[in-house]
């Protein structure tokens, strides 16, 4: 399949960048999706892919999802993503991120990266060395630093939207959530949920983690092949993708799915089925956006007050999928994509004949890189 075809396959993206720098050894791809809302942000990933096809494929799936994201989230704020072929563990240098960092440059602001898979905050210094258009820098440089504990806060509001919803209140005193992994975003989740008075089971194939915590609060530790059968209202997925599949899902006693893992879904599918189970299901993009949320804030000029403060319109979010779900009698997984597919068609309508409001953005990281 030719190259163009490959990216028509995939999706309607507005441009697809070939990077390539033979001094430095630099191979990288650049998609953006879709800009309506505004610049399209995401992150670089760094994976010795085996062929460069699949990088192609990776980044024009990943670019697309950070559209959804964005527009779910109400940002505004496009979605792209970029890919480096080659192994992050040996073919790092300085070189080849400040090589890098000139192509992102050269699109002068319509793609914004930051760190993803492979990626760290030193590579991002690297490519800030060379362009303003980066996110995820050091705090010293006016970033927002660790995203994981806006994450989690934003589970925390995914979670009450979804308690709302299923139980008629969105109080969590008594409430039984079974948390399924204990590391950036698990663990802050298991604070905020002990804070409303929840009754909290953990599970993490790390059992170090799962003692700390269990000595911390008190949690109930669950094996980790048991976590998905525990007796609970809510299931909290905050480990790996595709938790939700044909094995697992007739195993579920929680009445809601609500958690901060990517890809929660085996396939779409098997939204469907929760459904047909009785089993709410908060889609995972939604829930998942504070760490989004809190980038787009250091965007804006950073406040870890503002950022905490944004995490809360997960809530809103959450819920008028449900609302959505229920006006067209479809999956919740399907109500997020068409929310977000809503928004991109009526505000990027309304950019286009107004002229946009995303400059605040641009502003700041250009002041910034300029110090
Ligand atoms: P992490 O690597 O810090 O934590 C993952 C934890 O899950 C680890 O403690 C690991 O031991 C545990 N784990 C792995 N396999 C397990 C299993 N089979 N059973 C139980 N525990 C298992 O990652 P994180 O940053 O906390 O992210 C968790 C999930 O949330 C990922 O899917 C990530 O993509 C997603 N996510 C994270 C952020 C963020 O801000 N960090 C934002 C959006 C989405």
């Amino acid at each position: 399949m030719g190259t163009f075809e490959v990216i028509s396959k995939h999706g309607d993206h507005e441009q697809v960048v070939f990077c390539h720098d033979k001094s430095v050894g630099l191979k990288a791809i650049i998609a953006i999706h879709n800009t309506a809302l505004g610049p399209a942000l995401g992150g670089t990933r760094m994976w010795n892919y085996q062929h460069e096809d699949e990088a192609l494929v990776d980044v024009l799936r990943l670019s697309k999802g950070m559209t959804y994201k964005a527009a779910a989230a109400g940002l505004n704020l496009g979605g792209g993503k970029a890919v480096i072929i080659g192994d992050p563990k040996t073919q790092k240098s300085e070189g080849l991120f400040r090589a890098f960092g000139q192509f992102v440059n050269s699109l002068n602001g319509k793609y914004i990266t930051a760190e993803d898979v492979g990626t760290a905050v030193q590579d991002m210094e690297y490519i800030f060395m060379e362009t303003p258009w980066v996110t995820g820098i050091p705090k010293d440089f006016g970033g927002s630093g660790d995203p994981s504990p806006y994450t989690s806060h934003g589970v925390l509001m995914g979670i009450k939207a979804s308690a709302k919803e299923k139980f008629a209140t969105d109080s969590l005193k008594g409430v039984r959530v079974a948390v399924q992994g204990l590391g950036n975003v698990g663990s802050n989740l298991v604070k905020y949920l002990i804070e409303e008075g929840a009754k909290v089971a953990v599970t993490d194939i790390d059992q170090g983690r799962v003692k700390a915590h269990h000595d911390k609060y008190g949690v109930e530790a669950v094996a980790p092949d048991q976590i998905l059968s525990t007796d609970c209202d809510i299931l909290a997925p905050c480990a790996l993708g595709a938790i939700i599949n044909d094995q697992t899902i007739g195993k579920i006693k929680a009445k809601v799915v609500c958690g901060g893992a990517n890809n929660q879904l085996a396939e779409p599918r098997h939204g469907d089925q929760l459904r047909e189970l009785g089993i709410l299901y908060a889609p995972d993009y939604v829930v998942n956006a504070g760490g989004l949320m809190n980038v787009f804030v250091e965007l804006e000029g950073y406040s870890p007050e503002r950022a905490f403060e944004k995490t809360r319109k997960v809530y809103d979010n959450v819920a008028k999928v449900f609302e959505i779900a229920k006006r067209d009698n479809i999956g919740t997984h399907i109500a997020a994509d068409r929310m977000a597919e809503e928004r991109v068609q009526t505000i990027g309508h309304l950019r286009q004949r107004h002229g946009g409001n995303s400059s605040r953005a641009f502003t700041t990281l250009r002041e910034v890189h300029n110090r």
